[in-house]
């Protein structure tokens, strides 16, 4: 692993915590993009060489809209930059680690990602991110 790449913050209402974030950082979102197959609208903020991402739901059966429910706003994920996501999905598995998806999927910010469940990391959705070429 490389580094954090970003945290993942669900929210209620991205465009209210936009305004929010672009106070708290001194600058806006640098893209805004909807994931379809996940449910989620997203923004990006930088901050030196980390991200913020926002996560709205845009359906109700989405898992940011569960997670919302259930937890109310917060932060959702914690992203860790690979150079290998398919070696790292191994390696982890082998450690242990239960893998939400085991095939890397598109995600946000032109990256494959996949996820390992909470119960295996202290209650903390972790993300693997690589960038796509
Ligand atoms: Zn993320």
């Amino acid at each position: 692993m490389k580094k954090i790449e970003h945290i993942g913050i669900a929210v209620r209402n991205l465009k209210d915590s936009n305004k929010v974030y672009e106070s708290l950082l001194g600058s806006p979102p640098y893209k805004m993009e909807e994931v379809k197959s996940e449910g989620v609208r997203t923004s990006f903020f930088k901050i030196g060489e980390s991200k913020v991402e926002l996560l709205e739901a845009s359906n109700p059966e989405s898992t940011i809209s569960k997670f919302i429910d259930k937890r109310g706003e917060g932060v959702h994920h914690i992203a860790f930059l690979v150079d290998d996501i398919e070696s790292e999905l191994l390696r982890l598995k082998n450690e242990g680690f239960v893998v939400l998806n085991e095939t890397p999927k598109k995600g946000a910010d032109n990256k494959w990602v996949a996820f390992l469940h909470p119960k295996t990391t202290s209650g903390v959705l972790i993300e693997l991110c690589q960038e796509i070429k």
